[in-house]
């Protein structure tokens, strides 16, 4: 890979294009904020005045949008996928419903493109660092071609099937992490007001039968572990914007496979809640306030 294309260079595209200038590629790099472009264009990146400019003579293309429609104007509305050549593979990483995902990929299989559904876990440092997870849908031997610059961006790679499973996959575990952040959070607040120390309670608990993610690497509760955002005023991390917006993408997915997740939608009602009371900007463990307030 000697040239890539990178289209939307937001909080998690820009530090993912920076590592693959880093890695000696050239990448020509389109965003709608000039904000973004001027930041790019400091990082050595090639900014180009329209997306179909980035498509131009390169050997893969990534897309990192903030959610369906701005995919869908991009490959189908704006018709950039019938600009790409086919010898260019197309990494398509924003978290998105499948069913545009697959939409866009009949498509791209119809111009001959291979396309992959690549979205990622391991949020903003993730990206900055080059440890992010990709979580992949597609042809397996187009995998294979894109590998070399996924490692470029992340540590973890994995093929959960065809077209749109690396969004379900994505979705299926965004929904769990909801579910088991609201329980733990939920679990804390009850030991606690019933006169436990909540750091002698996560330590039963991570070493016990109930013992999570949540408790293991990211506890909710503030002082209970150094360096989690719960023990920074919740600044940083994963936001419960994009929380919410992963709950709604799970339900919308429930609801299209008939599928009954009555824990799900209750996370979702959570994170909305949090959401209206204006802590968007906040890590996904505040969901722990909640509990502490009532
Ligand atoms: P962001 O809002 O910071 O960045 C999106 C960028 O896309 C913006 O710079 C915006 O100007 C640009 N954009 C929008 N429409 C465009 C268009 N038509 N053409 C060109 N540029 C366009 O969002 P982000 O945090 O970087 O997230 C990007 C994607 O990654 C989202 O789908 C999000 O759900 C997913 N994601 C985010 C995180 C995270 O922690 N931020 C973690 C995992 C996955």
């Amino acid at each position: 890979m000697k040239k890539v294309g990178f289209i939307g260079l937001g909080n998690m595209g820009l530090p993912m294009a920076n590592n693959i200038i880093k890695a000696g590629i050239e990448v020509k790099a389109f965003d709608l904020s000039a904000d973004a472009m001027r930041r790019a264009e400091e990082l050595g990146m090639a900014t180009k005045n329209h997306a179909s400019e980035v498509t131009e003579n390169i050997d893969a293309l990534i897309t990192m949008l903030p959610n369906d429609k701005a995919v869908e104007n991009i490959y189908l509305k704006e018709d950039l996928i019938e600009q790409i050549s086919q010898n260019t593979i197309v990494i398509e990483s924003s978290t998105i419903n499948p069913e545009v995902s697959i939409k866009v990929s009949k498509k791209a299989t119809e111009m001959n493109i291979s396309m992959l559904d690549a979205p990622v876990s391991g949020g903003v440092k993730g990206a900055e660092s080059g440890t992010l997870t990709f979580i992949v849908g597609g042809d397996e031997a187009d995998l294979q071609k894109a590998v070399p610059l996924l490692d470029i961006m992340g540590d973890k790679t994995f093929y959960a099937g065809q077209a749109g499973a690396g969004q379900i996959a994505k979705l299926c575990n965004n929904m769990l992490l909801a579910i088991h952040m609201c329980g733990t959070a939920e679990t804390i607040a009850m030991g606690v007001n019933n006169g436990l120390d909540p750091a002698v309670l996560s330590e039963i608990m991570k070493n016990s039968s109930g013992g999570n993610w949540s408790l293991e690497k990211y506890n909710p509760y503030p002082g209970v572990m150094k360096g989690a955002p719960a023990s920074n005023s919740y600044s940083g991390g994963f936001l419960n914007s994009l929380m919410l917006k992963d709950l709604n993408l799970a339900e919308e997915l429930a609801a299209q496979s008939k599928s009954n997740t009555p824990m799900g939608r209750l996370a979702k009602e959570l994170y909305e809640e949090l959401n209206n009371q204006g802590l968007e900007g906040l890590d996904f463990s505040s969901i722990q306030q909640n509990y502490l307030d009532s």
